[in-house]
This record gives structure tokens, C-alpha cells and sequence, in this order.
């Protein structure tokens, strides 16, 4: 057994993980930590929301809220879509916590104390216009490297030089842009050059590292270290644990790499783990996954702080740092727009789904590209072509045909074959895995499959059946053998269908608490299969877009849920009634032709939905500041009967929209829906936008052939009376 510490790189708390990032440096290390677990090897997995630094203070500016909110807010936001992703820690902690700054002054102080930090003075930004000190990000300008305007003073997005801002050309203040004067101010500096010799030592060994990481490694170490600044003078963050110099924070880069110290140490006093077996015992492995940008943090300035606070800890064994993952050709940086973050993605699509392409196109030695129409593709063609249609074959076709797992008879040449391809091919993927190739294990995943397809279509299970089912069944065993291989060695990389998968095959607990090696043994014959259900199903992004401008077109609607408090016969009409709504912060006054349908006795108290942005309009003399919906069918006419809170909108309605003629909304086509068996029809079949669970009656916006059902927050807009599906509203 291996003891195995796996760094995670910690995700700002000033936005929410973007897609890129997801292929940087999170998905990969849990396909490694989900791989070794069912090696049987001991993993303590670290990360957390780094919480201080400009960063956090300049989005909090931005919001509008106070820095500790932000680093709150996008902490919540990350670890829930994190978690969503499948991305599971051991512990996923933030730098605010007590622990955290506890371990970082301290070793702040043990370095100051052993003369590996040292104080002295530097000329900083200051803005006489904004009378503030402008450390990092509070500098835009330009890169002194390529030449790339408008960065930010604390590194180059383009080509990942870390900077001071004093170093920027043409330097700006973020908040006025006025250029800043250069002020004289006392810092702490690391004393890397301290660590140049012990440092040179240390990557040695290290041939096995990625070529990029290596070489921006020892590229660094050839220039020379140079002692960096590490305190700022700001108000938020860590304060410096030196005496006089309280007001400072320590940098928070520096700060933050001790993350991985200190939550393992948060580990274990919450657990009854032990963090001395990880970090004090010389065969554990370090692994620290992060994005190029870090690299210098992680192979320079983090081992050399752990050499200079003690000698004891282990230093990082690798550091299989990634490129970047752009899309559509642009980098996707959270502060540059051109994202796609992670919890909207994983709002529209399945999350295996996401794993599956954001694997196939990582950018482990090279920059990549997520194109949507790739992403389309590869799902539909490889997820669900391959792998989902060999497994829904095998699953069908047995659950048919024999309704358990059949036994093996004799078995040829043919066979042969294959049982010794789902060995190797199992072997392989893990080796890859092992070897942070995540992308090549990926694809043996699929040759797997694909070898499955081919060995069904070559035995032709169903020309042998009934008279030789004996043959079939032998087919249908091997070829549950590579569902069943399948299911392990797919797991790390798509953890929700294969535990899915999983269950349905009625075996104990989850693949996940499988061993590795156990992906080789057969199913027990007679185990008891169900119906199948397919486990992926196909992208159409095209009818996602038609979804997505229908989800738009309600914006333009402010449908309310009203109560109808009072009901007068109109004077000067026969089939009006004249009625007052209440709307939560207001009444209105709503003319309705509903006298030859309703008492008033039934409407009054009633819930209704009222469209609050119509223009009004005089009714035989009387004035109706809106229109209350009903859906009708002959002479039948029925009121949408909401379930919500008088005053609530309609999801997906906007308050206080524009005004819109009654013409206008005329062209909104709303219609009586009902579902049944997670379908939707109007009489005719509808495709759903979101599939909803919900069961009977109910009311949908529909344009070419979708629908999209109306509902408050707590169910779907019902009926009052019964009436066909297909019945307008108006
Ligand atoms: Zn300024
Ligand atoms: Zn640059």
C-alpha cells in the first residue's frame, strides 16, 4: 500500500471555477485519487477557496460587497459545483480558516527566525489620486515580457511571467488610471537565493517530470533566484506575525501553497486521520496539480519554503502541471470574459458527459481547444455511440433473451481473444492513470469498448438464438465480462454512470470501493438483471439553443400570481365581470369575460396568474390594468390556478418588465400541456426543454414543436377545471 498526498491547486474566491480550469487542474487529480483508492493505496486529498489577496478585494469592490462576502459567496458557490463535478477531497477548506492562518504565521516566523526571510525596503504604487497603496492588481499596464496591455500587476494571462507591478510598463491605477507614484515602504522578502544550491539538488531526479514543467523549472533556476517580496500593504488577508508589522499581510501566494500544510493538519484534527503518515514519512508521495501559470509556485517557492521551515516534510514528487484549456481558441480566464464556468455548464449537461470531452481534449503537454461542436460530437459519437451503446446492447439483449447473467460454455479462438484483451486493456488504463496520462487511459477506456462492439457484431449473438442459445449465452457472458471491466476501469473518469452501472449490475455497495483488479472477474452467473435504461443520452445543441431563446422570449412577460379579492358585474356589459387582484404590493382593477363561466362566488379568493405589463385598456368604459389567463376549449373555460405566493412571478418572467400591447402578447403561443411518463404533449407530441419529473395537467410556452412548462416556485401552473391538452390560453 502507497501512501499517496494529492495538492489541488486553490481556486480564487472572486468568481466561479471556470470550464478551463476544470481541464487544468481539477478534473485530473480525481481521476488520479478516485484510481488509487481502488488500488487499495491511502489518499489524502487538499484544497480549498483561497480567500485573500488583491484578487478577492478587487471583485468585492466590483460587487459591491465586503471582501469576506466575496471569498463566502464564490467558496459555496465552488465547492457545491466541485462537488456536482464529482471532484471529491479529502478535505476542501478555505485560507480563512483558523488553522490555515495559524500554520502561516507560523512558518512566516520560522523563516524570519532562521534568516530566510528578511526586511527591507522597496519602492511600491501609490495613488495620490485615490491616496492608496496599490499592491498587485490594483496596477494595470503592460507585460515587460511580451508586450501584452492591460494585465494585471501580479502576472501575464498571455505569458505567465509573474511580476511585481513595478516592473509593468506604462503602469495605470485600477480604479482612476492615473499613473501611480512609486513610494518608499519596508517588505519582507523570501530569500529564495538562499535555496538556488539545495533547490538545483532537488530537481535532479526529477527526468520524470512533464518536459514543460521541467524546463520553466530549470529555466528559473539558470537565471538565478531572486529574493521576492512577500507582505503587502493591504487590509485584507493574513497579518505579518512580526512585531511592528501587524498592518502588513503576508502575500498571498505565499500564504496560500501553505494550504496544502495546513489542511492536511485541519484533516487531521476534524478526522482521526493522522497528517505525519502524509507529510513525515519519506515514502509517501506528494502530487500537486495546478495549471502552467502556478508552476514557479509549486516547484520553486513551495519546496523551498518547506526546506527552509523543516527539513522533516516532504517535498513534491511531481508536479504534473497543465497547459491551458481555451475555448474557442481564446484562453478562458475568469477576469476576461469568453467562460464558460462550471456551474452553468453542469446546469445544461450531464456531468459525466462534461468529464468525458474536458478528459479527451486536456491540455496535458500542449494548449487545447473546447469547441462546443467537439464537445457535441464526442459525446454523441464516443459516450454515447461506443461506450453507452455496447453496454445498453449487452444489458438488452441479455435482460431479453435470458433475463440474468447466462453461463459460459465452450468457449474458441474468438473468445479467447477478447478475455485476454479486457486484461490487458485494464492493465493499460491504470498504468496510463499512473502515469498522469489521463488522456491515453481515456482512450483505452474506449478501445475497450469498441473491442466490445466488434466481438458483438462478430458473434451475432441474436442469429444464434433460440435453438443455440448455449452459444449465445457464452457470447453474452464474455461480453458482460467487458461490461463489467468497463464499469471499474471507467469509473475514475465517469463516477456517476459507472456507480450507476454499478448498481444496476445488483452488485454491493459502490464501484468506487472496488478493487481495481476485481474489474477482471466475471459476474456471477445468475445474477438478476432489469430493464435497461440507456446511460448517456445524445447532445443536440441545436435544440439547446431553440430551448434557450424560448427561456428568453419570457423575459419579456411579467406573469404574476394575484388573488382576486372582490367581483362586480360590469354595468354596461353582459358577459364582464369587473374585478379587483391583489398583487402583493398593489391592487388592480381587471376586466374579464368570464360571466358565462365562472360565479362570482368560485372567483372570488382565487389564485390566478395575471399578465402585469399589458397596457391597459378600456372595456365598455372601464379601465382593466391588465388580463388574468384562462384557457379554453368550446364552452369551456378554465383559470390558471397557480400554487405560489400572491406577488410571485412566474419563473422565468421578469418584474416590472416593459410594457407590451395586448398584440403583441397575442403572439405568445400558451397552451394546455399535459406529461405523462416524463413526455409532454398538446395532442401532438412536444419535446420538453427541461425534463421535469412533474405528472398531469398543465400549462407550456411552445414554439416549433418545444415546450416549456410555466411554474411558480412551488409546481407547475395547474388548472382549475378539466380541459384537453391543446387548449389555448388568453
Ligand atoms: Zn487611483
Ligand atoms: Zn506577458
Amino acid at each position: 500500500m502507497k501512501r499517496i498526498l494529492i495538492g489541488v491547486a486553490w481556486p480564487y474566491a472572486n468568481g466561479p471555477i471556470h470550464i478551463g480550469q476544470v481541464g487544468g487542474c481539477y478534473l485530473p487529480p480525481d481521476i488520479f485519487r478516485r484510481y488509487h483508492k481502488m488500488k487499495g493505496n491511502e489518499v489524502l486529498m487538499v484544497s480549498g477557496s483561497d480567500q485573500h489577496g488583491t484578487p478577492v478585494t478587487v471583485t468585492a469592490e466590483k460587487e459591491g460587497l465586503t471582501p469576506k462576502e466575496t471569498a463566502e459567496k464564490y467558496h459555496k458557490i465552488n465547492s457545491q459545483a466541485l462537488k456536482r463535478l464529482g471532484v471529491k477531497f479529502s478535505l476542501f477548506t478555505y485560507t480563512m480558516n483558523e488553522t490555515h492562518k495559524r500554520v502561516a504565521r507560523d512558518i512566516f516566523k520560522t523563516l524570519y527566525e532562521k534568516n530566510h526571510i528578511s526586511l527591507d525596503s522597496m519602492e511600491t504604487f501609490y495613488c495620490e489620486n485615490c491616496e492608496r497603496s496599490l499592491p498587485d492588481r490594483y496596477v494595470m499596464g503592460t507585460c515587460p515580457e511580451c508586450g501584452q496591455e492591460d494585465i494585471k500587476g501580479d502576472q501575464c494571462d498571455e505569458c505567465g511571467t509573474l511580476l511585481d507591478p513595478e516592473a509593468l510598463l506604462d503602469p495605470k491605477c485600477m480604479h482612476c488610471g492615473e499613473t501611480p507614484n512609486l513610494k518608499e515602504s519596508e517588505h519582507f522578502f523570501l530569500r529564495l537565493s538562499h535555496f538556488q544550491k539545495p533547490l538545483e539538488g532537488y530537481i535532479e531526479d526529477k527526468d520524470y517530470w512533464k518536459n514543460h514543467v521541467l524546463n520553466f523549472t530549470k529555466g528559473w533556476l539558470k537565471e538565478g533566484l531572486e529574493d521576492r517580496p512577500i507582505s503587502r500593504d493591504m487590509e485584507w488577508g493574513i497579518s505579518v506575525p512580526i512585531e511592528g508589522y501587524e498592518q502588513k499581510k503576508i502575500y498571498v501566494w505565499f500564504e496560500a501553497v501553505i494550504g496544502y500544510l495546513s489542511t492536511s493538519i485541519k484533516w487531521s484534527e476534524e478526522s482521526d486521520g493522522d497528517w505525519t503518515k502524509f507529510w513525515k514519512n519519506p515514502d509517501a508521495e506528494h502530487y500537486y496539480f495546478l495549471g502552467k501559470d502556478n508552476i514557479p509556485f509549486h516547484t520553486i517557492i513551495w519546496p523551498a519554503m518547506l526546506m527552509g521551515y523543516n527539513e522533516e516534510l516532504n517535498l513534491p514528487y511531481d508536479v504534473p502541471a497543465n497547459q491551458y484549456m481555451r475555448i474557442g481558441g481564446q484562453q478562458l480566464s475568469t477576469s476576461r470574459g469568453t467562460i464558460v464556468s462550471l456551474p452553468d455548464i453542469l446546469d445544461d449537461f450531464n456531468s459525466d458527459a462534461v468529464r468525458y470531452y474536458i478528459t479527451a481534449v486536456m491540455p496535458e503537454t500542449k494548449d487545447t481547444n473546447f469547441t462546443w461542436e467537439e464537445f457535441e460530437d464526442k459525446v454523441n459519437s464516443e459516450l454515447v455511440g461506443n461506450l453507452g451503446n455496447f453496454i445498453h446492447r449487452v444489458l438488452s439483449f441479455t435482460y431479453s433473451n435470458f433475463g440474468e447473467v447466462p453461463p459460459a460454455g465452450e468457449i474458441d479462438e474468438r473468445d479467447k481473444e477478447v478475455i485476454e484483451k479486457i486484461e490487458r486493456k485494464t492493465k493499460e488504463i491504470g498504468k496510463s492513470i499512473e502515469n498522469r496520462k489521463f488522456k491515453e487511459g481515456l482512450k483505452k477506456v474506449m478501445e475497450l469498448s469498441r473491442e466490445g462492439n466488434r466481438y458483438f457484431n462478430d458473434k451475432a449473438p441474436w442469429e444464434k438464438l433460440p435453438e443455440e442459445d448455449k452459444m449465445a449465452g457464452t457470447t453474452l457472458n464474455i461480453s458482460l465480462r467487458i461490461v463489467k471491466a468497463l464499469c471499474i476501469s471507467a469509473a475514475p473518469y465517469l463516477p456517476h454512470s459507472m456507480d450507476s452501472l454499478w448498481n444496476y449490475l445488483h452488485q454491493e455497495g459502490s464501484v468506487h470501493d472496488q478493487n481495481w483488479n476485481g474489474a477482471l472477474k466475471p459476474l456471477e452467473v445468475g445474477t438478476q438483471l432489469d430493464e435497461p435504461e440507456p446511460l448517456y443520452e445524445p447532445i443536440d445543441l441545436e435544440n439547446m439553443e431553440k430551448g434557450a431563446e424560448l427561456i428568453d422570449s419570457l423575459k419579456r412577460l411579467d406573469l404574476r400570481i394575484g388573488k382576486i379579492t372582490k367581483v362586480k358585474e360590469h354595468p354596461n356589459a353582459d358577459k364582464l365581470y369587473v374585478t379587483r387582484v391583489d398583487l402583493g404590493q398593489e391592487k388592480r382593477t381587471l376586466v374579464a369575460g368570464l360571466k358565462p363561466y365562472y360565479d362570482k362566488s368560485e372567483m372570488e379568493g382565487k389564485k390566478i396568474v395575471v399578465v402585469s405589463n399589458l397596457e391597459s385598456a378600456k372595456l365598455r368604459g372601464i379601465e382593466s390594468e391588465g388580463m388574468m389567463l384562462a384557457a379554453q376549449e368550446g364552452d369551456t373555460v378554465s383559470l390558471l390556478e397557480p400554487k405560489g405566493e400572491v406577488g410571485e412571478n412566474i419563473i422565468g418572467t421578469v418584474s416590472g418588465a416593459d410594457k407590451i400591447s395586448f398584440e403583441y402578447f397575442q403572439e405568445y403561443e400558451f397552451r394546455t400541456v399535459v406529461w405523462e411518463n416524463e413526455k409532454i404533449s398538446s395532442g401532438e407530441k412536444l419535446e420538453p426543454i427541461k425534463s421535469d419529473g412533474f405528472e398531469g395537467m398543465s400549462v407550456a410556452l411552445i414554439e416549433d414543436g418545444k415546450a416549456l412548462l410555466l411554474r411558480d416556485r412551488k409546481s407547475p401552473i395547474k388548472l382549475d377545471k378539466k380541459i384537453s391538452p391543446g387548449s389555448k390560453i388568453m
